[in-house]
């Protein structure tokens, strides 16, 4: 069986959802994962901070304006009487609550509960609409089986039993439809697998399912070789191995959750993104294909913060790297880049949430500078540094201060650390220099 998922935009309009469904009836038995209209889980996280913010007038009209732009959607999409009101009905009591949520005092708990509810939303739409349509579908509830664990992992074992549970008590479909994103943690509170999570609830049902493929559905037609939001000219490419594709997505193609490809690269489950708007393209597929070399494609991540430790006695201290990881793994920190020198180790993190701490326990053995507001631009591809343009990269990047640099860490990968201020032209610059062939 395959697992397909549309994400945000591909059941963000009613048009769109009538492509979904073209695509999805090609008479195989399917699973089909759903995000929320786009847009909507921007506005319950909004509700949330509302909440949060005790400024509850704001939330109230929000919710007001999504019931009214909801049942708009309904109106077009189900034009029949009994799967109109029946959606109504449920749309109705998801607003109640939302509209109850803003009495109360915020909590995680009630954000993740209120965050859940655009998954609820569009699988509980889609289904009817299938239905109305004649095909034969069911709704698996992701909240009887997707679960992570303490450590904010899926719990794959449990996953694996209690999805069989839920299909061997749920009528036999052409099309079984269930949330993306959505999960419970170890307490069975309502949580979630982090903001575009629904990549990852396709790849974790792949994997406990041994899907034949898994696809991502979405509105480009593949893994472009540039970030498409900041550079003109991109193209697709078609085909990524695993872990360039994992490391793509980590450093920022926001195409894919950074955690996507994980469940899937043990087993070589292919996972296919196609474009739902023009589903004729290739797309690209990763696999475990690595016979193509070179620079593939060139991802960035934001809002990353450098840690330069410096200590004289860095060098014939052995064990000092040992007491500054453990301050990171104290405060539950992971590093993303790593570069030292005989005086200094300098490192990133993107989870700054407890910066001042690890700051202060560092301060106790070395001397530190923190800059934040860095970048991480990542050129990813096998054997990337006996590509011909390679060598060109200080020639490229000879205007752009670049901050640290990594590699080695594995074959596919060099990282390059830039103040984010320049991380539009440097995106450009190595665009044109190492796809589009301008000379230097
Ligand atoms: P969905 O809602 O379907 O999950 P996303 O917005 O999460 O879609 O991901 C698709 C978007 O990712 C594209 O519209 C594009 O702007 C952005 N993107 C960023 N980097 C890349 C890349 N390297 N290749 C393709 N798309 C990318
Ligand atoms: N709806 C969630 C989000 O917007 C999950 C997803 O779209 O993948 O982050
Ligand atoms: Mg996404």
């Amino acid at each position: 069986m395959k697992v397909l998922k549309f994400g945000g935009t591909s059941v963000g309009t009613v048009k769109n959802m009538q492509h979904v469904k073209d695509i999805i009836t090609d008479g195989t038995k399917k699973i089909v994962v759903l995000s929320a209209m786009s847009g909507t889980t921007n506005t319950l996280v909004s509700i949330a901070s509302d909440i949060f913010n005790k400024t509850p007038n704001q939330a109230v009209d929000t919710i007001n304006k999504m019931h009214e732009s909801y049942f708009v959607v309904i109106d077009e999409l189900l034009v029949d009487d009994s799967f109109n009101s029946d959606v109504k009905n449920y749309a109705t009591e998801i607003f109640n609550f939302l509209l109850e949520a803003t009495y109360l005092e915020y909590s995680k708990n009630l954000e993740n509960k209120i965050l859940a509810q655009g998954e609820l939303l569009s699988t509980y739409m889609f289904n009817a609409y299938l239905k109305q349509e004649g095909i034969s579908s069911s709704l698996l509830p992701a909240l009887d089986f997707m679960r992570i664990n303490s450590a904010k992992e899926p719990d794959l074992v449990s996953i694996k039993e209690k999805f069989g549970g839920v299909l061997e008590t749920t009528p036999e479909s052409d099309i079984y439809i269930t949330q993306g994103f959505i999960c419970l943690d170890e307490n069975d509170d309502v949580s979630n697998l982090q903001r575009g999570g629904s990549d990852y609830t396709a790849t974790i049902i792949g994997a406990v399912i041994h899907a034949e493929e898994v696809q991502i559905w979405t509105d480009i037609d593949g893994m472009h070789n540039n970030d498409p939001r900041f550079v003109e000219n991109t193209h697709p490419i078609s085909n990524l191995s695993f872990d360039e594709a994992a490391e793509l997505a980590y450093f920022g193609a926001k195409i894919l959750h950074p955690q996507t490809v994980l469940p899937v690269r043990e087993d070589g489950i292919p996972v296919r993104l196609k474009n739902t708007m023009d589903p004729a393209a290739d797309g690209t597929l990763i696999s475990s294909d690595t016979s193509e070399n070179g620079i593939k494609a060139i991802a960035a991540k934001d809002n990353i913060t450098a840690i330069k430790i410096k200590s004289g006695r860095m060098l014939q201290a052995y064990g000092f790297l040992k007491k500054v990881f453990e301050v990171f793994e104290t405060y539950e920190t992971s590093i993303d880049m790593i570069t030292t020198s005989e005086v200094a180790v300098s490192l990133t993190i993107d989870d700054d949430k407890n910066l001042d701490r690890i700051v202060s326990e560092l301060e106790k053995i070395a001397s530190i500078e923190v800059d934040k507001n860095q970048t991480i631009v990542c050129l990813v591809g096998h054997s990337i540094v006996s590509h011909d343009s390679t060598f060109k990269l200080f020639q490229i990047l000879q205007d752009v201060k670049i901050r640290m640099i990594s590699y080695g860490g594995s074959r596919n990968n060099i990282s390059l650390l830039i103040n984010s201020n320049d991380k539009i032209t440097t995106l450009n610059k190595l665009n044109d220099y190492l796809f589009e062939l301008v000379t230097l």
